[in-house]
């Protein structure tokens, strides 16, 4: 028995089935990731956009050594320097003039943010209810699962928390029309992730962002999957001439390392006070280290450009596709965060993938997803392409 086969096995066994994997990682340099076998894989997942900058980058991991020797964690009740060095980066790279709150993961940070809004609508009018849009995505929490507008991950879970209210992405007139009295948030991925890799319109954006000025509601961003220069700019919102009031990071911010973070601009910098709100592990020592050498590295090696060079090049290839197969419905995205819509299962191509040496994801219910590390050579993206040719040609017939 291979050693993949008898660590799935033994996954199965002692892990609740809430995935079920079929490939075992081993190791991994760059966008580069090894079975126990030593089987090579382009990844095109990324650990899904948690490796914008490649996996074990050397800067990372010296950050993340040299941390971990120094002071791993010391808990919120003290203040350690790459936590202040961090918070300000991330104020820096926004542009929104306020300030961050840690956590632990996507969930906490979206969790964090309607807490936040729920605080300040509180002391506003009595408000709660925060809108927000079907086929999206903001996590596992029990309010993150209410806030996601997808029935498949609420189902066996109710009663949900209530105060949420969904509208259609990209339909203004919707999001009007779900925006009631109680209301005090609008929530909104800049591409929805999860259900489908579909980017905002301009007009969408512009408008939420307007409703939100006229009826003095707060506009959230969730950059948990399209951040940390995904799209081709630092945050998915930049791709619109909007700004948001608060906006959720994690996946990528670590590169690795679980992280999250919430970021507001000055408005809303001060809602939580002393006690509102906390976290053990969120901005501890390691992980904002990690960031830290994370951002330093998307900056000194130009990654949020090269997204989206990247992305114009890996986006053709798939539009080729499109252009040879009927199956290849359409390609969709921004930078390199990119969807080739099927028709039928993706999970198909997903597997016929694996066998060509490539792994993506799925997205909504038709999609193939693409997140390659923002760091993979352009020669190793024409070589995983001619793979994925290959691969497609055996799944859906020469022409
Ligand atoms: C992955 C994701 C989350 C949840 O993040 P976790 O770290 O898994 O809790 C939230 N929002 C978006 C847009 C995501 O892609």
């Amino acid at each position: 028995m291979s050693k993949s086969t008898e660590i799935l096995e033994e996954y199965k066994k002692y892990l609740m089935p809430t995935y079920s994997p079929v490939v075992v990682v081993d190791k991994a340099k760059g966008s580069r990731v090894y079975n126990p076998e030593g089987t090579l894989y382009y990844d095109f997942t990324s650990g899904i956009s948690c490796h914008n900058v490649g996996h074990c980058t050397e800067g990372v991991v010296k950050a993340v050594q040299e941390q971990v020797a120094r002071l791993g964690h010391c808990s919120n009740l003290f203040a350690s320097e790459p936590q202040v060095k961090l918070a300000k980066k991330l104020v820096e790279i926004s542009d929104l003039g306020g300030k961050v709150f840690f956590c632990n993961s996507g969930a906490e940070a979206n969790e964090a943010a309607i807490k936040l809004a729920r605080r300040w609508g509180a002391a506003n009018g009595g408000r709660y209810e925060v809108v927000t849009m079907r086929n999206s995505f903001h996590g596992r929490t029990l309010a993150t699962v209410a806030a996601t507008g997808q029935s498949w991950c609420q189902q066996g879970f109710e009663p949900l928390p209530v105060g949420f209210n969904y509208a259609d992405f990209n339909d203004l007139e919707s999001v009007k029309a779900a925006v009631g009295e109680k209301t005090v948030a609008i929530m909104v991925e800049a591409v929805q992730g999860e259900g489908g890799v579909m980017p905002a319109t301009e007009e969408f954006m512009a408008g939420v962002r307007a409703l939100c000025d006229e009826k003095n509601l707060i506009m959230i961003c969730d950059e948990v999957q399209c951040g940390m220069g995904r799209t081709g700019k630092w945050w998915g919102w930049q791709n619109f001439s909007v700004k948001p009031d608060l906006f959720t990071v994690a996946k990528s911010l670590a590169d690795g390392i679980p992280m999250g973070a919430l970021v507001s601009n000055a408005k809303y910098a001060d809602v939580f006070t002393y006690g509102s709100h906390g976290s053990t592990f969120g901005g501890n020592p390691l992980a904002c280290a990690a960031a830290l050498a994370t951002i330093k590295i998307i900056e000194d090696e130009k990654l949020v450009d090269a997204a989206v060079q990247k992305g114009e090049m890996l986006k053709a290839a798939l539009q080729a596709f499109a252009e040879k197969y009927d199956q290849v419905l359409d390609v969709r995205g921004l930078g390199l965060m990119l969807g080739m819509v099927v028709d039928g299962d993706p999970k198909a191509v997903i597997e016929k993938f694996v066998e060509f040496n490539i792994l993506a994801l799925t997205a909504g219910g038709n999609v193939v997803r693409f997140l390659p590390t923002l760091s993979m050579t352009t020669a190793r993206i024409e070589e995983a392409v001619e793979m994925m040719g290959d691969a497609l040609e055996e799944l859906f017939g020469a022409e």
